[in-house]
């Protein structure tokens, strides 16, 4: 299996005056050639900011405190803002939550989406209207000839997703980072979304990375899962055993609280993800592990394989 993307020991800290937020601290992660990486966690884990990292769009107060992120044995975090602009949109694209806080409400998304091509190609924008065409279609925009021609107002919030969605492959990425793309829509088109990047990484050998607080969604979707918590890996591995097997406490818990949901008795994990300005001493997960044991306040658990599955806690693989 070839790896297109590895992250090595990768360290991002926000620079607060209350102190510094180690939002991803000691991450290492392969992505392979072709498969879809799910990462999961609650809000505050960290993989958002390992997202950012990825597509090089880290800003202050954001900083890399150490680490690397080698694409095809680059490390991204090397090159300058005018490398990282060739590199995205072109070999790594990207998907957001919003739309709308991607799409300007002044130009038609046609115009929007032939800006790529331009970008990446050389201008003018209008000599790439049958491209921008046959992206729609591509995404399944119905009424493409009549669409591109069309502001974001115009249309619904799954359209535009698919909008975006155009955006991000235009120039056949590598690589493609979803950063919870189905959050804000609806079930249906949720599942129309996910069908088409399905469709997407099986039509263009495109390796995919899909963030979401929603494990259910990567039960669908990703061939392995990452589960973050509070700035750290706990648990990496295919889908169908740690969904079959979870192995650390906080993925058993992510899983319990989605299967009392699907009963409608919701619940959620008890406690909250920690700061991280003062996270605590060893394990991170201690406070809320029902299975804490003295050492796990003192010492923290190193990530190992178990079988082909990587695990950080004490009462696995010991
Ligand atoms: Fe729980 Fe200890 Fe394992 Fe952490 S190392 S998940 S506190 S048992």
């Amino acid at each position: 299996m070839e790896r297109l993307v590895r992250i090595v020991d990768l360290r991002v800290y926000y620079d607060l005056p209350q102190g510094a937020v180690k939002a991803v601290d000691g991450v290492d992660l392969d992505v392979i050639k072709g498969e879809i990486l799910g990462i999961a966690g609650e809000s505050g884990s960290g993989k958002s900011t390992l997202a950012l990292a990825v597509t090089g769009l880290l800003r202050p107060p954001a900083r890399v405190a150490s680490g690397k992120v080698l694409f095809n044995g680059v490390d991204l975090l090397k090159l300058s803002n005018d490398e990282l602009r060739k590199i995205r949109g072109s070999k790594i694209g990207m998907i957001f939550q919003d739309p709308n806080t991607y799409l300007n409400p002044l130009y038609t998304v046609g115009f929007q989406v032939g800006e790529v091509f331009e970008s990446h190609r050389g201008g003018p924008i209008g000599k790439y209207l049958n491209d921008v065409i046959a992206l729609f279609k591509s995404v399944r925009i119905a009424d493409p000839e009549r669409r591109v021609n069309a502001y974001p107002h115009h249309m619904s919030g799954g359209m535009k997703q698919r909008v975006l969605i155009s955006m991000a492959v235009a120039e056949k990425p590598e690589l493609i980072v979803a950063d919870e793309p189905t959050s804000a829509l609806d079930v249906t088109v949720q599942a129309e979304i996910i069908e088409l990047l399905n469709e997407i990484r099986e039509g263009m050998k495109t390796s995919l990375i899909f963030i979401t607080h929603d494990l259910a969604l990567l039960m669908e979707i990703a061939d392995r899962v990452a589960i973050m918590y509070a700035g750290k890996l706990v648990e990496v591995g295919s889908t169908n055993e740690v969904v079959r097997e979870p192995l650390h406490p906080y993925t058993k818990a992510l899983l319990s609280s989605l299967r009392y949901e699907r009963k409608r008795r919701l619940t959620s994990i008890k406690g909250s993800i920690p700061s991280l300005i003062n996270p605590p001493n060893g394990c991170r997960f201690h406070p809320r592990c029902p299975y804490a044991l003295p050492k796990c306040s003192q010492l923290e658990p190193n990530l190992i394989d178990v079988g082909g599955r990587v695990v950080s806690c004490f009462l696995v693989g010991g």
